[in-house]
Formats: C-alpha cells, sequence, structure tokens
C-alpha cells in the first residue's frame, strides 16, 4: 500500500485531502518528513501529522472492544437514544466501521466492532455457537430451579423450540451468570422473562474469548482477531 492509500486508510480523510497533507509537509514517517505518496507504507511504525504522533488503525482489519455504558443504541441510525458509534474516534467512522452485534441500549459490557465483515458473520453466525457471557441484576430473588430451566431450555413468546443457556448460575439472589451461544433478539431477558422472573440490569461480562478488563465505561481498544468457535 502507497502512503497516499495508508493515510486515508487512517482516516485522516479523502485522497485530496491526504495528498494535501503529504504536499504541506505535513506527514513525517519514522521520525522523517514524507512527501512521497507513492512510497511504501508498510515499514511505518511511527506516524506524525503537523507534529502530533497518531496512534495506527491495524491493517488491513481492525478489530475494537468497547465496553458500552448504558443509554446509547447499537445502530448508525439510532431513534430513542444517541449511536454508540458516536463513541468510537472520528477515524475509525471515516473508514468504515461495524458492531459484531448488538446489545440492548440498556445492556452494558463488551461489544466489538470491526471492518472484517467475514469476522463479523463468523462471530455472529449462529452455526458457530459463539459463547457470550452476561451478568443479570434480577427484579426477583433467583427460584431454586432457575439455573436447571434455563440450562434445560425455555420456550420464548412466539417461538416453537426451547432455547437453552450453556451455563447458568447465581452469585447471590438477584445475581445470575449465564451463558448463551446463540442471538436472538434480547434473548436473555426473554429467556429470564420466560423462566418467571425479570432482568432488571444486563451487562455482558465476555464475547467469546474477550473481556472489557480495564476499561471503563465507554472506553475501547484494539484487540487481535481469533479464529476458534467455541469459547
Ligand atoms: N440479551 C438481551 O436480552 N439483551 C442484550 O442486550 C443481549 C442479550
Amino acid at each position: 500500500m502507497n502512503l497516499l492509500k495508508f493515510l486515508q486508510a487512517q482516516g485522516f480523510g479523502s485522497r485530496k485531502a491526504c495528498r494535501w497533507l503529504l504536499r504541506g509537509g505535513l506527514v513525517c514517517v519514522n521520525g522523517e518528513m514524507c512527501r512521497d505518496e507513492t512510497a511504501d507504507a508498510s515499514a511505518v511504525r511511527e506516524l506524525a501529522i503537523d507534529g502530533e504522533t497518531q496512534w495506527l488503525i491495524p491493517q488491513p482489519f481492525f478489530y475494537l472492544l468497547m465496553n458500552k455504558p448504558a443509554g446509547y443504541e447499537v445502530s448508525q441510525r439510532p431513534r430513542d437514544y444517541p449511536s454508540v458509534f458516536a463513541l468510537l474516534p472520528e477515524r475509525v467512522r471515516a473508514v468504515g466501521v461495524q458492531a459484531v452485534g448488538r446489545l440492548d441500549a440498556d445492556t452494558t459490557g463488551v461489544l466489538l466492532f470491526t471492518n472484517d465483515g467475514a469476522f463479523n458473520h463468523r462471530m455472529t453466525s449462529p452455526k458457530q455457537h459463539v459463547a457470550k457471557h452476561y451478568r443479570a441484576t434480577l427484579k426477583h430473588p433467583a427460584a431454586p430451579d432457575l439455573c436447571a430451566n434455563l440450562v434445560r431450555g425455555v420456550l420464548l413468546h412466539d417461538d416453537e423450540e426451547t432455547v437453552s443457556a450453556r451455563s447458568a448460575e447465581t452469585a447471590d439472589a438477584h445475581t445470575l451468570k449465564l451463558c448463551i451461544t446463540q442471538g436472538r433478539y434480547h434473548q436473555v431477558k426473554r429467556m429470564v422473562a420466560a423462566a418467571g422472573n425479570r432482568v432488571a440490569a444486563l451487562h455482558r461480562e465476555r464475547f467469546h474469548i474477550w473481556d472489557a478488563q480495564g476499561l471503563a465505561a465507554g472506553q475501547w481498544r484494539f484487540v487481535a482477531p481469533e479464529n476458534g468457535t467455541d469459547g
């Protein structure tokens, strides 16, 4: 990839805007000013624009993990709440990014984003059984058979087949930890409702191999991809 394309892939604007940066002598690569748009970008370790060192978006694909805060919709065209995409840096939004699955507006925790369509498909395909770990705060104290019922399977409203959790356990009377491998609409809330309780708050602790350790609500970091499917 040449330097002009690289700058575009880093989200610094259109071809014209990036050419302007280069011609204006505003681009420093590995400590040296570079005006050559055809220069090979594979050796870029450090990039500064107008004297400011820039973080780099991994190429050609990036995988970004956010600790989603409550009150944001996972949609590019939100209806009732601000878009979670608004929490991503402008440069990441500029190069095109999709969420990997969805969380409800009031759900918090691990949410991945990527520009890798094949990865996104792998992680969200029902055939891949990717594990999603949730911590649900229950409105009512957990019944003694709640976890057993969720693992055995419950019938969701309007569905013909039961859906089951891979695992479920209570941490205390109002805290349920469960792992599901499907990704149905409002699945956790509907499963808990079908089992006779209500979810008062929901947090995704882990998506496959990724957790949000070290990230405050709304913070994000790039992560490495992983091809396994049965986390
Ligand atoms: N299940 C739900 O009910 N809501 C979510 O946001 C995720 C899983």
